[in-house]
């Protein structure tokens, strides 16, 4: 069965392009605008008892950020649940917080397909 991954970011652009990338490479993929919508999306999959491999996350969001909402994660019962962080924030201080929240990778905008794909494997794996 393909892996199903959760791709949060609030650019319409940035999720057409990375669930592009993901769905070539053969993964399922479900998409949210933020942390907001992620967690509706998210009781929506358990409600429908579907799994998730992996959540792909962006930083800046409205409603609620990715530090927010991976620090919610973390004190959820999907806590062993990879995060991979995609974002265009590459401060030591914002990567620090993301570490500190528990996220297994981080990626920078803008990425090239092959790279994601890596990075998507990669903290796959390492779980
Ligand atoms: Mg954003």
């Amino acid at each position: 069965m393909e892996k199903h991954i959760l791709l949060i970011d609030d650019s319409p652009t940035m999720r057409l392009s990375v669930s592009f990338c993901l769905r070539n490479a053969g993964y399922k993929v479900t998409e949210a605008t933020d942390g907001k919508d992620a967690f509706q999306k998210l009781q929506l999959l358990k409600d429908k008892d579907d799994s998730l491999a992996l959540i792909i996350t962006d930083i800046n969001m409205p409603e609620m950020d990715g530090i927010t909402f991976i620090s919610k994660i973390k004190e959820s019962e999907l806590k062993f649940l990879p995060i991979l962080v995609l974002t265009t924030e590459d401060e030591e201080s914002m990567i620090g917080k993301g570490r500190a929240a528990g996220v297994s990778g981080w990626l920078l905008k803008p990425f090239q397909p092959e790279q994601l794909l890596w990075a998507v494997k990669k903290v796959m794996w390492s779980k």
